[in-house]
């Protein structure tokens, strides 16, 4: 039995194509970029071609980067709290650079986990089983039952 034919440079996994969102790299072939801005993303891969403009992340990348930075944070919070050196205004001070901070760090890596999800789960305007041809030879190959 031969072994299914795969091409390197796509992900076999959902976790290797959120990988690749987190870090901002085009969740299909990882050698393109996903956004153009901080939290545009490309319209096509420049590597491959996979059109981008297709997902609907919405307001979930917000949701996913507020709740991590709630509890990334409540330690640090609750330490700055239990101390008497510091007044309530540099506690407040404090604390909101720091959830400013880390919220917006976090941001656009959920916003490309994001959009790896949903190509990886065919959402959308994402070809449902797009990423299965990951384990079709390219078109054109002489003998291949994909033509
Ligand atoms: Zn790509």
């Amino acid at each position: 039995m031969l072994a299914p034919l795969t091409r390197p440079d796509l992900p076999t996994k959902l976790t290797a194509a959120i990988l690749r969102g987190i870090k901002g790299e085009c969740p299909r072939c990882s050698k393109g970029r996903l956004f153009g801005k901080f939290l545009k993303p490309v319209s096509h891969c420049s590597a491959c071609h996979q059109d981008w403009s297709l997902h609907q992340a919405d307001d979930f990348p917000p949701y996913i980067s507020i709740f991590l930075t709630g509890h990334l944070i409540a330690p640090v919070l609750i330490a700055i709290g239990m101390s008497k050196a510091l007044s309530m205004g540099a506690m407040i001070a404090i604390a909101m650079t720091l959830a400013a901070v880390v919220m917006l760090a976090l941001l656009q890596p959920a916003k490309g986990a994001t959009i790896a999800l949903q190509w990886w789960l065919g959402m959308h305007g994402f070809k449902p089983g797009g990423r299965n041809e990951a384990h079709a030879p390219p078109k054109g190959v002489p003998g291949s039952p994909w033509g």
